[in-house]
């Protein structure tokens, strides 16, 4: 039964499963959800492909599991079987695997129902959304600014649907914080390896993290709980129990939250205001705050840049005309037949990054590029070591910047395009946990507050994240 005196919008998302598993009429609630699916599309082109068909002949089987009927999103790079997965690339467009990625797999097992696949930058290429094959997604709270990215289609559709939903997503650099603080909504980038990869179009597989955008904490917790856990298909997987217990709010008074004075530098005034006004709010509460340095931060945008395009150049030798997605008529010499394919399907920006990545594996110039890179990324893991002995988590800006208007990221040249992500590749290279939280607003626009936590540490992310949401906004839960 429907929760008296409440639509579905109050509900989160264990609410909702709760009362899936106690009879709700899933039909008459997939009835609603897709008339608002649709109508949000139209006006924010938010997915890449739909999947109401695939949704409804999965409802009679939806498992009586800890996701029963709930609905979720997945980013349009991870593998889902017989729908359509492009990863926001021309050359991927008709590919639909005959399996699904493991996340997905396990969601689905859970009682999760796949609803779409969300609209993204080209094989995550990019900070805004615009460099998607597949039109621009559009940030609900106003149409003429960018919903972040890449994993842009998903945070908005949390922000646009009123309904429970939790969306999969995946980060590199910031793919998930980013657009969870331009839309205001909460995003979770797990501990690299913790949620396995098989099934993911790799970017680069020393930095690639599946997650989760949704509207709460707890929300981000309830899949991560059945995404989570060791699997044999990936190499690079964690061997650990599966499904901690992410549901312990933690007691401030016993936590130790550092401000790493580097990460509020260069970063806008308002914004830097309202991220230490959120942090004055939890020491009121008894955290306890100090500042801490990561002086290796200042290399993290190069080394990322250098690192990233390196893995993704060779990713994307595999699109050739042959074996996935779009190809033409088999003429001329191989060379000339897979130069044609890839300069027809592959966008201005994944171009750019095969030429810049294959530049620094080059011979002669991979010690002065890839190997320094390298060397730098320890520097930056070193960092965090030190500041995770003096504290539980860091705190600072998501981004340093508002959600922008496509306007404006239209005369950004790719190095201030690459630079908006300042903040964020330092704890992607070091593979560490984020969360970031909506903290406050500017100019009608939201502001993300991301917290940082040690390898593994995600219960003290959620933890801090359950606090900051109990002082802002009261989110019944159950
Ligand atoms: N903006 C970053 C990039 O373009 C991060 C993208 C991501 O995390 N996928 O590489």
């Amino acid at each position: 039964m429907r929760a008296a005196g409440r639509g579905y919008g109050g509900m989160t998302a264990r609410q909702f499963v709760r009362e899936a598993q106690g009879g709700l009429d899933l039909r008459e609630f997939y009835s609603e959800f897709f008339s608002r699916l649709h109508a949000l599309q139209q006006d924010y082109r938010l997915l890449v492909t739909m999947a109401e068909q695939a949704a409804w002949d999965a409802l009679p089987a939806s498992r009586p599991g800890p996701l029963r009927g709930l609905p979720f999103s997945v980013k349009d790079n991870i593998c889902t079987q017989g729908i359509q997965s492009t990863a926001g690339s021309r050359i991927l467009e008709g590919y639909i695997p005959p399996f699904d990625a493991t996340a997905v797999a396990r969601t689905k097992h859970a009682g999760g129902i796949l609803v779409g696949k969300t609209q993204m930058d080209e094989f995550g290429f990019g900070t805004f959304s615009t460099n998607s094959g597949y039109g621009v997604p559009k940030n609900p709270l106003d149409p003429s600014r960018s919903c972040g990215g890449s994993s842009g289609g998903a945070a908005g559709l949390v922000r646009a649907l009123d309904l429970p939903h939790v969306a999969m997503a995946e980060s590199t650099g910031g793919s998930i914080s980013c657009p969870a603080a331009f839309c205001g909504v909460v995003g979770l980038t797990p501990t690299y390896g913790l949620v396995s990869r098989w099934g993911l179009i790799d970017y680069a597989n020393s930095l690639d993290k599946i997650g989760v955008l949704a509207r709460s904490v707890d929300d981000c917790a309830l899949l991560l709980e059945q995404m989570e856990g060791f699997d044999t298909k990936d190499s690079t997987s964690l061997k650990r129990a599966r499904t901690k217990d992410y549901r312990q709010e933690l007691d401030l008074r016993k936590v130790k939250i550092g401000l790493p004075k580097e990460y509020f530098q260069g970063v806008d005034a308002g914004i830097a205001r309202t991220v230490q006004g959120a942090v004055d709010a939890l020491e009121r509460e008894g955290a306890k705050v100090q500042e801490v340095s990561l002086p290796h931060t200042k290399y993290a945008l190069a080394a990322y840049y250098v690192i990233a395009t390196a893995e993704a150049s060779t990713n994307l030798a595999k699109y050739c005309g042959m074996r996935y997605g779009q190809t033409l008529p088999l003429e001329g010499k191989f060379n000339e037949f897979f130069s044609r394919v890839r300069t027809r399907y592959f966008g201005d920006e994944a171009k750019r990054r095969i030429i810049l990545g294959t530049f620094a594996r080059m011979a002669g110039y991979r010690d002065q590029l890839y190997l320094k890179a390298f060397q730098a990324r320890t520097l930056v893991i070193r960092d965090f070591e030190r500041a995770f002995k003096q504290v539980d988590v860091l705190a600072a800006p998501t981004m340093p910047l508002l959600a922008p208007k496509f306007s404006e990221i239209a005369s950004l040249t790719p190095v201030e395009h690459y630079q908006m992500d300042i903040l964020t590749v330092a704890p992607n290279l070091a593979g560490i946990p984020q969360l970031s939280l909506p903290c406050g607003e500017l100019q009608g626009l939201p502001v993300g507050l991301h917290l940082l936590a040690d390898h593994l540490n995600e219960s003290a992310l959620l933890g801090v994240g359950r606090a900051w949401e109990r002082l802002t906004r009261p989110v019944e839960e159950g």
